[in-house]
């Protein structure tokens, strides 16, 4: 008999699992995609990390290839506790459950290590968040580091790990139901490749994601349009594991009508894949204007950093007539965008004159439109340097809404237009934890034998996200509740 059974094998189940071995515990992951599939929303990750650090020397432990050069050449700034505290609680309207959000804070420089320590190679993320100014690079918007080779890095790592430890994964097997006895949970009813089996263990752990891939759920709760939004990762998070921890009592927690949506290929598929997952990406507008179909802008582009806006645009972006917008860029913009606009498959115009744009952009209104970007170009304050690695204050006045930063004139040829829709990542409701990962009942009791991490944990993230800060979660809380699993089972 297993001690612990994992309900999901993306970054918070293995995680689970791998801390769960560590502290003894025999282990099974049941992974519901088949093998070629594995990974869940992890594997599509770009696999940046939000912690806390101090500084060069901080991150030096954590990417010892670092040289002198690249210290001396970057600003790493520093990312206080205090700030991460206040960067969550401000993105999400200060809902955020300050004992989570402590466990999160307070363990992510540690887990990082711990991932660090488990082969996972970390990087600085130059270009990303961080541009070269002057000869230095200076790192924005509270991440520095990500994982080599992206979430699906850092996934291999995970199973690698997995299969060096002795973690039984079976995959295709899709946990359906929650089994109890006099302990508590004692097991998982599971379809493996179709055919129903029952598994028992002394301690199961739910990582199976949230309900982002649930059309009809995200309608349910998200509300009406959600499902027409494209979902950017996995197929396989419908929502499972919530629904069976509901099932037995579990205390649905956190925003339900809340998401992690962004600007993305409007034309792109229900679904994403792994091997083309960056294709979609539409993050650049802080250098440019969005219009809708009216050809009117309608979100301040500039508001924040990217990290501190783009997670919230996506609804704003499905609620504009038609559900689809156009990013504008003038060749100004052009060295600062990503490149996942050079892809294939991007719904793209360009031109050499607004009007040509305009005439290409086909369903947004032309003369509105050509209005805008004369409204536009004339509120800005033009005297303010231009500069991505600060919010620059280089805005517009008077507009409605007024873009607050990097506000340069769409006026030089030639010039671009992506067309974005609402691009799902994923949902922020899901059933509610303690400090040590047991899954509570509505009376905020612990259900015996019951654990939970990533996705599916309610409570973290309301209407908005800080970017970086899902795979921390994941890792955290995956850590969090597979080593506590461990200790039930050994208990
Ligand atoms: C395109 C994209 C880019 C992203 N980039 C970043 C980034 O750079 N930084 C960042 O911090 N976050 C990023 N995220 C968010 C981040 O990937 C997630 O927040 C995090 O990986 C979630 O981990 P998880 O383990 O909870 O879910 P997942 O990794 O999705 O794992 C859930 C697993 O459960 C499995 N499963 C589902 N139902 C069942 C069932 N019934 N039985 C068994 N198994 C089941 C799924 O197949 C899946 O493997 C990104 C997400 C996407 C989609």
């Amino acid at each position: 008999m297993y001690d612990v059974i994992v309900v999901g094998g993306g970054g918070a189940g293995m995680c689970a699992a791998l801390a769960a071995r560590e502290h003894g515990a025999k282990v099974l992951v049941l992974e519901r995609a088949p093998q070629d599939k594995r990974g869940g929303n992890t594997a599509f990750a770009s696999g940046t990390f939000r912690m806390v650090h101090h500084g060069a020397n901080d991150i030096r432990k954590v990417v010892p290839d670092l040289t002198e050069q690249d210290i001396a050449n970057t600003d790493f700034g520093e990312y206080t506790a205090e700030q991460y505290f206040d960067d969550l609680g401000r993105i999400t309207q200060y809902q955020s459950d300050p004992e989570l959000a402590d466990v999160l804070i307070h363990q992510s420089a540690d887990t990082v290590d711990w991932l660090h320590k488990l082969g996972v190679r970390f990087l600085p993320n130059y270009g990303r968040q961080a541009f070269k100014i002057d000869g230095r690079f200076k790192f924005f918007g509270g991440s520095v580091i990500y994982a080599n080779g992206g979430g699906e890095g850092l996934m291999e790592a995970h199973f690698k790990n997995a299969e060096r430890l002795g973690i039984d994964v079976r995959y295709g097997a899709r946990g359906v139901a929650l089994l109890r006895g006099a302990r508590g949970v004692e097991g998982v009813r599971a379809e493996v490749n179709g055919v129903p089996e029952d598994i028992r263990a002394k301690a199961v752990v739910l990582a199976s994601g949230g309900f982002e891939a649930n059309r009809e759920w995200r309608a349910r709760y998200l509300g009406p349009g959600w499902d027409m939004a494209k979902v950017r990762g996995t197929r396989f998070n419908t929502g499972d594991g919530i629904r069976m921890a509901l099932d037995i009592g579990a205390q649905p927690y956190g925003q339900w009508s809340g998401c992690h949506s962004c600007a993305w290929e409007r034309n792109a598929g229900d679904f994403g894949s792994v091997e083309t997952r960056h294709n979609g990406f539409r993050h650049s507008y802080l250098y440019g204007i969005v219009v809708n179909a009216d050809g009117k802008r309608f979100l301040d582009e500039g508001a924040d950093f990217r990290n501190f806006t783009y997670a919230k645009y996506g609804r704003v972006i499905l609620q504009q007539p038609g559900g689809y917008a156009w990013q504008v860029f003038d060749a100004q913009a052009k060295p600062l965008m990503r490149d996942e606009y050079k892809l294939r498959g991007a719904t793209k115009v360009t031109a050499d004159t607004l009007e040509d744009l305009a005439t290409r952009m086909q369903d947004v209104d032309k003369a509105q439109f050509l209005k805008t970007v004369a409204e536009f170009n004339g509120a800005i304050t033009r005297e303010v340097p231009f500069n991505p690695n600060v919010k620059d204050g280089l805005r517009t006045v008077g507009l409605e809404p007024d873009k607050s930063n990097w506000a340069t004139p769409i006026e030089t040829p030639p010039f671009e237009a992506y067309s974005v829709g609402c691009g799902i990542t994923f949902t922020f409701g899901g059933v509610k934890i303690d400090n040590t990962g047991r899954v509570l009942d509505i009376e905020d009791a612990p259900l015996p034998g019951l654990y939970a991490a990533g996705e599916m944990v309610g409570g973290i993230f309301y209407f908005n996200y800080p970017g970086a800060t899902g795979l921390m979660s994941s890792a955290v809380f995956g850590r969090l509740a597979g080593r506590s699993a461990a200790g039930h089972a050994n208990a």
